[in-house]
């Protein structure tokens, strides 16, 4: 179903209603209703006469070649998701797969719409606030949370492609799992990156029993790069998911494997065949705010990704960032004050919005943000930084979920100019590290605060609830240029991405650089103590940004984004960008032929 004008109402509310089951395990056939309407004035335009081809940027070449081949076949934007998902999910099961959780942004070149699908993962029924502490009430330590059934919500993404497949898919839902099945029976090699990740996994918290006997090859070495690794079992839930849809997941034998894997000790969750059978992917009105002479469209809650990001520049748009450019201090002491003032909003202030009221629009107001501005100096950094008060803002007490390196960003375009900017993940390295029908299981719920109140005893809008869905930091992101596609962009990076996605677009849209200088510059990420990439610093742009008086905190830690990028070029081509960190690219469709 197609829904011109979705754009174009008010009204936040999903247009599938979220199915969950009470404590009383009676269904309950709509969901808690969003409570932040995004007040969006922005309408995109249908692309006029697309020319620019068809592109793929994602973070492994064989999930950019499923996609591109599937592009070939003339499938759209979204159809090229699923194949790239379904080979991610092989080639990248460090990062996202079929047992996560996503967020999809969609711009329908023959509407103009833009809507956001949200498969983010559930927590059970039977979770509580009490779920990630000990039998002393203190917070578990992360390692033990991640490696433990508890941490597992209900995946998403099946159903999020599922339902954005039915609106915008152009191919039998069949087709593009056919490369990953093909290539999880064939086999294929170990990647750097793959091997680079299991390994700090096993130093992080030494791999878990399923992750041991998948990624090592006799229990204790490390799979070594070029290792042809074949899952036949994720062929076989592929083929599945391939011929009967979503509800193969869903309900039955895959379904029975999620739950028996989630059941094992240590610290069995409660994940049940009734959580995973009412779990509904939804739709919302991505939140669109104007920067200059764009407007930038991102990830409503439960991320904080489009608030955040939004929050960054719309205190910067009180700065005129184009004369203070990537080699000055000026450049980079704004961006990281922005930040700075973003991060301590949004750890505050956003939670899932059916279960906590999120004043996005209060967030986002044009006069509170230049309040924020007004609080940076231009020539020195901020004494301390606190979360404001926001037009709206609820009582709500901060915290500060962990950093994570899972997930991945790809963006796509097909041949008619419809855009897909999606981020997609497993939480942790590996998610859980338990395995079920050849696939990982995600750890997302550990991206819940462990606690339910602060130290002051106010509740936290992110605390864990049956029903309720994790915080996210996602944001999957579209600009656009006199209603006109101009940029997606994304990346992982647990709660950096939005310090890496700020950056970045900073960097195409007031330094004037491309998707892939800009994905090169420094990260940093001012969230608490500043991150910076030291290594991709001038030395004495970093001592001028110190004698301003920030501090850094050494080691490593802003060098964990995947940022990728597509962008038209004025003259209408399309220029993507991939970022060096990870091992992905962007690559064209040739439509020359043989
Ligand atoms: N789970 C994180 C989130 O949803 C993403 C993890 C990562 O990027 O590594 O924000």
């Amino acid at each position: 179903m197609n829904e011109p004008g979705f754009m174009r109402r008010a009204c936040v509310a999903a247009s599938t209603a979220l199915l969950f089951l009470s404590a009383g395990c009676a269904t309950v056939d709509t969901a808690p209703e969003a409570n932040t309407p995004a007040a969006n004035t922005f309408e995109a335009a249908p692309a006029r006469n697309w020319r620019g081809g068809a592109m793929v940027a994602a973070a492994n070449p064989l999930a950019v070649d499923a996609g591109l081949k599937v592009l070939g076949a003339g499938g759209s934007a979204v159809d090229a998701a699923i194949a790239i998902q379904a080979v991610l999910g092989l080639v990248e099961p460090q990062s996202s797969g079929i047992g996560g959780g996503a967020f999809l942004l969609h711009y329908d070149a023959a509407t103009g719409d833009v809507v956001a699908y949200d498969g983010r993962e559930v927590a059970p029924v039977g979770a509580s606030s009490t779920m990630f502490l000990d039998e002393s009430g203190k917070p578990l330590s992360f390692p033990a949370a991640i490696q433990s059934g508890r941490s597992v919500g209900v995946p998403g993404v099946v159903a999020m492609l599922e339902l954005a497949h039915r609106e915008h898919g152009r191919l039998a839902w069949a087709q593009p799992w056919q490369a990953a099945i093909e290539l999880a029976e064939r086999g294929f090699a170990v990647s750097p990156r793959m091997r680079e990740i299991a390994q700090m996994a096993e130093r992080f918290t030494t791999l878990a029993p399923d992750a041991r006997r998948y990624l090592t090859t006799d229990g204790k070495t490390i799979l070594p790069v070029g290792h042809v690794l074949r899952n036949t079992d994720y062929a076989a839930t592929l083929r599945q998911i391939a011929t009967q849809g979503a509800r193969a997941f869903y309900s039955g034998p895959i379904a029975q494997s999620i739950i028996a894997a989630v059941a094992q000790a240590p610290r069995p969750g409660t994940l049940s065949l009734a959580d995973l059978a009412s779990y509904r992917a939804v739709k919302h009105e991505p939140v669109c705010r104007p920067y200059r002479i764009y407007e930038v469209c991102g990830m409503t809650p439960p991320s904080s990704g489009g608030i955040a990001v939004l929050s960054v520049l719309g205190i910067l748009a009180n700065f005129d960032m184009a004369a203070n450019d990537s080699n000055t201090p000026q450049g980079w002491h704004l961006l990281i004050e922005a930040q700075r003032l973003a991060y301590a909003d949004r750890d505050k202030y956003v939670g899932d919005d059916r279960f906590v009221h999120v004043p996005v629009d209060g967030l986002l107001d044009t006069n509170y943000l230049q309040s924020r501005a007004a609080l940076i100096s231009r020539s020195r950094a901020m004494a301390t930084v606190s979360a404001g008060t926001p037009p709206g803002a609820p009582p709500s007490g901060a915290d500060h979920t962990g950093p994570s390196t899972g997930t991945s960003h790809f963006v796509v375009v097909d041949a008619r100019g419809n855009v897909v900017s999606m981020t997609t993940t497993v939480e942790s390295l590996f998610g859980s590290q338990r395995m079920a029908s050849g696939f990982f299981l995600n750890n997302q719920l550990t991206d819940f605060s462990f606690r339910a109140v602060d130290d002051a005893g106010v509740a936290i809008a992110n605390a864990p609830a049956p029903g309720k869905k994790p915080r996210s930091s996602m944001s999957p992101t579209l600009v656009f240029k006199d209603g006109q596609f101009l940029l997606g962009v994304g990346s992982p990076g647990g709660n950096s991405i939005i310090g890496y996605v700020s950056k970045t677009l900073v960097g195409v849209l007031d330094w004037g650089l491309t998707p892939d200088a800009a994905i090169e510059l420094p990260n940093v990420v001012a969230r608490g103590p500043v991150l910076v990439e030291e290594s991709r610093f001038d030395a004495p742009l970093l001592e001028q940004l110190k004698s301003l008086g920030h501090t850094f905190r050494p080691g490593r830690g802003a060098e964990g984004s995947g940022l990728h990028a597509i962008m038209v070029r004025p003259d209408g081509t399309l220029e993507g960008g991939a970022d060096s960190r990870r091992e992905g690219e962007a690559r064209a469709l040739d439509t020359a032929g043989p």
